[in-house]
């Protein structure tokens, strides 16, 4: 079982946080398209091992897949499943990323035509104030007009995402109460963070701006899970949450959870990023080198084989941000690392600490109020040379 991911490198604007890959040069999105569809049987051509796949989830992610026009998306979308030889309805789950100023009636049914069976909004804040502070194109009133769109039309499972820690923000409160509110199943929420080389972290450089206190940030935090809590939503990763499900379970993103489980995933696209076998690649993030190296048959990566010991450390790394955490000796199975590769005394120091607990035997996880800093006891259980 794999994942299936597709990045669609455009915006119309960009948010003055944000470092993922995009451009809002749209004019190349034909180029673009026809170069990852390239790019899908280059990759099966290339590594023969991706023949014995069965994807699974689908994930459309960006950058802005909504902002492809429908006869765009639907040869991206066609194009890629042709390569790999699976229709839309053979994924369990298949993920647009969406922004609410792309979400017309005519846009959703596309979406929902071609297989789409779950949203994920960028909605980031409910207040205008904040989302112009953000850059983002649209304002709260039409994130929620989207939402309520989308749910009339037929979209079963929607997720928005949230940021926290915004230091002009006085309305977290508001923003919970506004998100969980709406016809949605599932939340991400994530601490702004100031990057190196955006319009945010060339302002803080500057000492234009002041990123808000780490204190404040964890108290927004601790804030969102205990209002989640209260509303019997689960909180099964660090930054995410998901609504109960009538029968039994709850609506976790079953895309993200096989990538957090170490589940191979094929990606495609400028940025993107792929994993199988242990072995790891990232597109080039350059639209125009990417498509000149495609339409020449190349692919134009940057590849890395992971050591047993580096698979551990990003198992740990990724179990211990989830409710469901690690089993050591599941690990040391997985990844071949040995019992003595690891620092048997980290890990009593962190039960003695009570930042780690066994919840059930074998399995351990950070408790959730410490997840917010839980990569500092991750890394402290790195396997060591
Ligand atoms: S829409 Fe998303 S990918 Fe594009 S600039 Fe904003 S945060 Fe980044």
């Amino acid at each position: 079982m794999a994942g299936l991911y597709l990045h669609v490198p455009f915006c119309r604007q960009a948010c003055h946080y944000c470092d993922f890959h995009f451009s809002t040069q749209t004019k190349h999105m034909a180029d673009l398209v026809d170069a990852m569809v390239r790019e899908s049987h280059l990759r099966l051509s290339s590594d023969p091992r991706w023949k014995d796949q069965t994807f699974t989830t689908l994930y459309l992610g960006g950058g802005t897949p909504s902002i492809l026009p429908p006869d765009l998306l639907e040869a991206l979308v066609s194009g890629v499943l042709t390569a790999v030889g699976q229709d839309a309805s053979d994924f369990r789950e298949v993920t647009l990323e969406a922004n609410p100023e792309d979400m017309t009636k005519a846009q959703i049914q596309t979406w929902l035509g071609l297989g789409v069976t779950r949203l994920s909004l960028g909605v980031q804040s409910f207040h205008d104030e904040t989302l112009a502070w953000m850059n983002r194109a649209h304002t709260g009133v039409q994130a929620e007009r989207a939402i309520r769109l989308a749910h009339d039309l037929g979209v079963k499972a929607m997720t928005l995402d949230l940021i926290y820690g915004v230091p002009t923000s006085r309305d977290w409160n508001d923003d919970i109460a506004r998100a969980t509110a709406l016809p949605t199943q599932h939340l991400s929420a994530y601490a702004l963070t100031v990057e190196p080389g955006t319009v945010l972290g060339t302002r803080v450089e500057r000492g234009a701006e002041q990123p808000a206190p780490d204190a404040r940030t964890a108290e927004e935090y601790h804030r969102l899970c205990d209002a989640m809590a209260a509303q019997g939503w689960s909180h099964y990763e660090t930054s995410n949450w998901a609504a109960p499900k009538p029968s039994q379970g709850h609506h976790a993103s079953q895309h993200n959870s096989a990538y957090w489980s170490g589940a191979p995933y094929l990606a495609l696209g400028p940025g993107a990023h792929g994993f199988l076998d242990s072995t790891r690649y990232a597109n080039v993030s350059n639209n125009p080198r990417y498509i000149q190296a495609i339409r020449q048959g190349t692919l134009l990566d940057q590849r890395e084989a992971l050591t047993a010991r580096d698979r551990y450390n990003e198992l740990v790394m990724t179990g211990l941000r989830t409710a469901v955490g690690i089993s050591p000796e599941e690990l040391r199975r997985a990844t071949g690392v040995r019992p003595k590769d690891v620092d048997g005394e980290a890990w009593t120091r962190a039960l003695n600490r009570g930042r780690l607990v066994e919840h059930q035997p074998g399995w351990f996880r950070i408790p959730e109020r410490d997840w917010i800093t839980g990569d500092q006891v991750a890394s402290s259980l790195f396997a060591v040379d």
